[in-house]
């Protein structure tokens, strides 16, 4: 373990082992100690409820509130000691300030294979360094194996068995003497993959990207955050390879990188892994098998990763040489975990940053408005807020002749389109055709048809279980709800007045695919969503195809719309959007703009031209101004004035108590007796509070049926964080002791997204 790790405390005396576990209960459990050795942060077997659970020590005491002979015993303790002290504070940290029992939050950031009773095992491997200068009197003329094997020892800090072993089949007979003669050490770590270095070629740095480097790297010591704000394609990857450069040549370090979904953009690790392959990487995201994410959490607890990228679970891996951390697509929603402990990435990032006091570098083209806040502060208002990060602008295309491409309205109202498609987009995409490029068709709605209607009778098909539409899903003959996963068949006629000529209503991904290939049969069209890549590496093979030009037209969700670099696309074509233009939530519009900006910024990233084109029923629609000026600065001023004004986050930070039951009168009774509670504590502590927070009436979301449960919500919003966390502790302990708790299911969402 490294130096910052908890004191090992060892005990073989009969004393009491005091533990945390997997429930949901926010407290520490005492166990006697049978005579083991045990150490705190060891993980331990006690019996629980009747079964058998794993914990981690918290602390060795000799006293108990329990009386002793009820007190059972440990059963067994494994020798690894899977988190550290920065660790357990950073997962305080976001206990206390998510209001989530401790035990659930340590043992939920650890990989499956720690939380079972099971030794933790690992693959090891051999790294072999220099400890002296070897005398040249040691290599023999004809010893033409151990001067190579030398020369490379030379060249690099370490050696793993597999570079040796790539000189010459002999290596181990050659190199033996000098490691008897303490010429040479080895040491054992945690075995990774090998990364391979690839002839990538290495572009010099622009003036904005020189400038970006220097500053993060000139203050490279103790806690900043940074947002690199720069426009797809400005090259901020190639920023964070020139950190990562620099900071690595620190043997003792380590650098994180979060990604949201790593599965989406398999090109990102591989430009790591080709210009950095002299470090040790490895990756965590839910696409690993239980072993190999295990054995990779491992390379990074012992220190042998140098480089981990990971998703949003990630930001908990434990890194004792931790020096710098960067989050890519800081404003991606994916980042915010929605269900267990609601915790949002990269505001746990910003606090471990702190915790350790190094670098936090947030990288977007479209900076959540948070984000921005924090980077421009209040510019509006005299004596307003100071920004609190610093603010790095990319405003150019990387490679020089791209050019951000030029973005239109095509009016939806004349000529309306016919099936999904308007004649102006048709005849874009044909001319991309003639000229062998590419174009993608961006439309957020997976299956066939989003409803499927009765004329007669307007019957609609809904989901048996959710207030929500059930999705026509053609190629697989049924009605899925894209909520609750729900399938039904499709009635053979309206279930509701027998008329037997039901009609899909509307576009989705699968009919959109159908109408390409109807309208250019001779092009090659593909289509990605969650349905069609499914599979670990399809979309990896689907992007290669793409890249190898076998495809022409792709149809695709938002997933097509991050990071993929495709040089020869040339068009984007926006089909359905104006749902979101006037949603009630009023995060759409920052959503949705972000979407738009990343899809387009898909098109004209090679050296020929881009060209986007939106479908909708309204241009004049502020929103696409701005989208075409592509000025993300001034439409997030606009967007932040307006928040100020209306007094929602991040102007204020809210959190929600949401709450479901079968029956919609239990959850109103227990909400409504809530926001009571809740408003009586704000008026009690009026004098004592910061700041009064607004408590809410009850309300059902859009989604008022999920899966069969009746659903509502109560906001709480305060312009202080922490009269907002006096009021949450209270009111937190408050359910806990309610008894309609048993009856209903509740959840705190603090900084909710979503409803
Ligand atoms: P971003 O992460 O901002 O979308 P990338 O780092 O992926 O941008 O860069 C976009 C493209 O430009 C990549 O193909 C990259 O190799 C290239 N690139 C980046 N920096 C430079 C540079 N200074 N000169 C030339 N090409 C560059
Ligand atoms: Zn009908
Ligand atoms: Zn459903």
């Amino acid at each position: 373990m490294c130096s910052t790790s908890a004191a090992p405390q060892v005990t073989t005396s009969a004393s009491i082992v005091r533990v945390v576990l997997d429930v949901p209960l926010d407290r520490e459990f005492d166990y006697l100690n049978p005579g083991l050795v045990i150490k705190v942060g060891n993980r331990v077997v006690v019996p629980f409820a009747g079964r058998q659970l794993v914990g981690i020590v918290m602390a060795l005491v000799n006293e108990t509130d329990i009386p002793l002979h009820k007190l059972k015993a440990v059963l067994q303790v494994f020798d690894d000691v899977p988190l550290d002290t920065a660790s357990f504070k950073l997962l305080r940290f976001c206990a206390d300030y998510y209001h989530y029992p401790f035990g659930q939050t340590v043992l939920s950031s650890l990989p499956l294979r720690l939380r079972q009773i099971k030794p933790a095992v690992s693959r090891k491997m051999w790294l072999y360094h220099l400890a002296q200068a070897v005398p040249d009197a040691l290599i023999g003329k004809r010893q033409q194996v151990l001067a190579r094997l030398l020369a490379l020892l030379q060249q690099h800090a370490e050696c793993s068995e597999a570079m040796l072993a790539a000189v010459s089949a002999t290596w181990r007979k050659a190199l033996q003497p000098l490691l008897d003669g303490g010429y040479v050490n080895r040491r054992e770590v945690i075995a990774t993959r090998p990364s391979m270095p690839a002839s990538a070629q290495i572009p010099e740095l622009n003036d904005e990207q020189a400038a970006a480097v220097e500053a993060i790297l000139g203050r490279l010591h103790g806690f900043q955050p940074w947002l690199l704000f720069g426009i797809t394609g400005s090259g901020k990857t190639e920023v964070y390879i020139r950190l990562l450069e620099k900071v690595l040549a620190d043997p003792q370090s380590q650098v994180l990188i979060m990604v949201p979904e790593i599965n989406l953009t398999p090109q990102l690790e591989s430009r790591f892994r080709s210009r950095l392959s002299e470090y040790a990487l490895v990756t965590l995201h839910s696409h690993l098998s239980e072993s190999e994410r295990l054995q990779n959490w491992q390379a990074a607890q012992s220190g042998a990763a140098r480089i981990v990228i990971g998703t949003r679970l990630s930001v908990f891996t434990p890194m004792p040489h931790l020096k710098l951390m960067i989050l890519d697509e800081e404003h991606d929603s994916s980042y915010k975990q929605q269900d267990g402990m609601r915790y949002h990435a990269r505001d746990v990032a910003l606090v471990r940053a702190k915790q350790h006091g190094v670098p936090v570098v947030l990288g977007s083209a479209t900076p959540s408005l948070e984000s921005w806040y924090n980077a421009t502060g209040d510019q509006e208002h005299a004596g307003g807020r100071k920004p609190i990060y610093r603010l790095l602008t990319l405003n150019k295309r990387a490679v020089s002749q791209a050019t951000l491409p030029r973005i239109f309205c095509i009016d939806t109202a004349h000529p309306p389109p016919e099936a999904g498609l308007t004649p102006l987009l048709k005849q874009a995409i044909e001319q991309r055709l003639q000229r062998g490029e590419q174009s993608l068709l961006f439309i957020n709605r997976r299956g066939y048809a989003p409803v499927l209607h009765c004329s007669a009778c307007q019957w609609l098909a809904d989901c048996r279980r959710c207030s929500a539409k059930a999705v026509l899903h053609l190629r697989q003959r049924v009605l899925r709800c894209h909520h609750c996963g729900d399938e039904q068949p499709i009635p053979l006629q309206c279930p509701s007045c027998g008329n037997p000529d039901l009609r899909p209503v509307g576009q989705a991904t699968q009919r959109i695919e159908e109408t390409l290939q109807q309208v250019f049969p001779q092009a090659r069209v593909a289509r990605v969503d969650r349905d069609t890549i499914q599979a670990k590496d399809a979309l990896t093979t689907l992007l290669s195809e793409v890249h190898a030009g076998e495809i022409d037209i792709l149809v695709g969700t938002q997933m097509l719309a991050k990071g993929h670099d495709f040089a020869n696309l040339t068009l984007v074509g926006v089909l359905d959007t104006d749902s979101a233009l006037y949603s009630p939530d009023y995060r759409a519009s920052e959503r949705l703009f972000a979407q738009l900006m990343q899809v387009a910024g898909r098109a004209g990233r090679g050296e020929k031209p881009g060209e986007v084109l939106i479908q909708t029923a309204f241009p004049q629609h502020p929103l696409f101004a701005a989208l075409r000026e592509q000025n993300y600065a001034e439409f997030a001023q606009a967007l932040l004035q307006e928040r100020m004004a209306m007094q929602f986050p991040p102007a204020t930070y809210i959190a929600v108590m949401k709450a479901e039951a079968t029956e919609y009168a239990l959850v109103n009774q227990f909400l409504t007796e809530f926001s009571l509670a809740a408003r009586a504590y704000v008026d009690q502590h009026a004098a004592t509070l910061p700041d009064q927070p607004l408590i809410y009436d009850p309300v059902r979301p859009g989604l008022a049926r999920l899966n069969r449960m009746e659903r509502g919500y109560v906001m709480m919003q305060s312009a202080h964080r922490n009269a907002l966390q006096q009021l949450l502790q209270v009111a937190v302990a408050w359910v806990r002791a309610h008894p309609l708790q048993a009856k209903i299911r509740w959840v705190l969402d603090v900084d909710a997204l979503e409803y």
